[in-house]
C-alpha cells in the first residue's frame, strides 16, 4: 500500500435501505436493500435502462431518492448534497480539464481545498496509475485508457471512502478495455477503497468484482460472486445475462433422491436435486440448464465411446464457428431444441460439420434445475443490446 492509500479501516462500507426512484408513474429502481463491504469491488451489471446508473447516482448525491436512505461509512448522507459525502465519481468521458497538464489535473482537488504541498501525493497517485513519465504532457496527448487512469488518480487523491466508477471504459476499444479491467482491478487492490463500479458488460463486470448485483428491470434479480452466479443461476434472466446458457424444458420423471430423472422428449437427463433453484415434484416441468462449455459433442459414429452415466442428447450440427480458441456449434435436438456447444479447438474432428448427427453429452453434476414457469429466453435479446 502506498501512503497515499485511503484508510479502509476508516469505513467505506454502503448501506442502501429500502432506496427506490419513481419518476412520474415509472419506476426506475424498486425499493432495494443492498450492503457492500468497505473495501470490496462492487459490481451493478445489466442492460440499458434497468436502473444501474440511477441506483449509482443516488449513492453519489446525484439523485434524490424517492423513498429510502443511503448509508456510507456509517453515516446517513441521504439529505447530503455530493460534495458532502465522502465518495468521488468518476464517469466514462472522463472529463479532465484539457488546458492542465496530468500532473495539474490530479493535484486539482488538493489545490482546491487549499493543500500547500502537493508533489508527494501527486507523484504517489501517478505512480500508483503508472503515468509518472506522462505527468507533463496535456490530456489529449494520452490514450483513452491512459486518460481514463488519470481521471481515476484525480479521484482517489480525494481519499473517498467509495469510488463510484460509472461505465468508466465505456468508450475504450475492446483490447483496451480488456487492460483497463485488469489495471483498476490491481488500482483498486492496492488502494483499498471501495469500488462500485456500473457496468453492462458482463465480462468486465466478472473479471473485475469481488461481488456482481445483476439487475433487471430496476430490481436486483441475483448478487453473489462472479463465479457463483455463473454456475448457479437462480432465473432464467441471470442464466442468460451472464453467459449462454441451454435451457431444456424436461418433465421430471423421478424426484426424491441425491439426483432428479428427468425427461426431456425422448431423452433421459439427471439432474442434482441440490442444483435446483425451483420446487420439484414427479410429473411436474424443469428447466435443466447447461453451460455450453460444459458439454461435450461426438459424431454419431463415435457414440459408443462416451462414457456411462453422462447426460446424452442426440441432434445434427446447423451451425459451426470457428473463433480461434474455439468453435461454438449449434445443434438441433430432436429433445431439446436449439443447443449451443463449445469446443475447444484442441483436436478436431473434422466431421464435425453442418449436417452431422451428432451426440452431445456432458457430466450430471454440470445441469442446473430452474423454475419452467419463467420464459426461458428472458435476457437474451438484451445480451445482444447491451453488447
Ligand atoms: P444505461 O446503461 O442506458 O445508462 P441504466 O441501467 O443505467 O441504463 P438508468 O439510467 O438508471 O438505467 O435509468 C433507468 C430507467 O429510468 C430508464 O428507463 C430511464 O429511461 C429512466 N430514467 C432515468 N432518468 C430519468 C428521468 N430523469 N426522468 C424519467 N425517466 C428517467
Amino acid at each position: 500500500m502506498t501512503e497515499t492509500a485511503p484508510n479502509s479501516s476508516s469505513g467505506g462500507d454502503v448501506r442502501l435501505a429500502g432506496i427506490s426512484k419513481t419518476y412520474g408513474s415509472f419506476t426506475a429502481v424498486h425499493p432495494l436493500d443492498l450492503a457492500i463491504p468497505a473495501g470490496s469491488f462492487f459490481a451493478l451489471l445489466g442492460a440499458s435502462g434497468c436502473g444501474k446508473t440511477t441506483t449509482l447516482r443516488m449513492i453519489a448525491g446525484l439523485e434524490e431518492p424517492t423513498t429510502g436512505s443511503v448509508e456510507l461509512a456509517g453515516k446517513d448522507v441521504t439529505a447530503l448534497p455530493p460534495y458532502k459525502r465522502p465518495v468521488n465519481t468518476v464517469f466514462q468521458n472522463y472529463a479532465l480539464f484539457p488546458h492542465l497538464d496530468i500532473y495539474e489535473n490530479v493535484a486539482f482537488g488538493l489545490r482546491r481545498r487549499g493543500v500547500k504541498s502537493v508533489k508527494k501525493q501527486v507523484e504517489e497517485m501517478l505512480e500508483l496509475v503508472e503515468l509518472g513519465p506522462m505527468a507533463r504532457r496535456k490530456p489529449h496527448q494520452l490514450s483513452g485508457g491512459q486518460q481514463q487512469r488519470v481521471a481515476v488518480a484525480r479521484a482517489l487523491i480525494n481519499h473517498p471512502q467509495v469510488l463510484l466508477l460509472d461505465e468508466p471504459l465505456g468508450a475504450l476499444d475492446l483490447k483496451l478495455r480488456r487492460q483497463m479491467q485488469l489495471e483498476l482491478k490491481r488500482i483498486q487492490t492496492e488502494v483499498g477503497t471501495t469500488f462500485v463500479h456500473v457496468t453492462h458488460d458482463q465480462e468486465e463486470a466478472m473479471t473485475m468484482a469481488d461481488t456482481v448485483a445483476v439487475m433487471n428491470a430496476g430490481r436486483v434479480e441475483q448478487l453473489g460472486a462472479p463465479a457463483d452466479l455463473y454456475e448457479n443461476p437462480s432465473t432464467t434472466f441471470v442464466a442468460n445475462f451472464l453467459g449462454t446458457s441451454n435451457l431444456i424444458e424436461a418433465e421430471v420423471a423421478e424426484a426424491g433422491g441425491d439426483d432428479l430423472l428427468l425427461r426431456a422428449g425422448d431423452g433421459k437427463l439427471r439432474l442434482p436435486a441440490a442444483r435446483c433453484s425451483t420446487q420439484t415434484r414427479t410429473g411436474g416441468k424443469i428447466l435443466a440448464g447447461v453451460r455450453p462449455e460444459k458439454v461435450s459433442l461426438v459424431h454419431a459414429d463415435e457414440a459408443g465411446s462416451i462414457a456411462d452415466g453422462r447426460n446424452r442428447l442426440t441432434g445434427r450440427i446447423t451451425d459451426a464457428s470457428f473463433i480461434g480458441v474455439s468453435t461454438q456449434y449449434v445443434v438441433q435436438s430432436p429433445a431439446a431444441g436449439e443447443l449451443a456447444v463449445y469446443e475447444q479447438n484442441i483436436e478436431r474432428d473434422g466431421r464435425l460439420v453442418p449436417g452431422a448427427e451428432v451426440v452431445l453429452h456432458w457430466n450430471p453434476a454440470h445441469t442446473f434445475g430452474l423454475d419452467a414457469a419463467q420464459d426461458a429466453d428472458a435476457g437474451t435479446e438484451l445480451v445482444e443490446e447491451g453488447a
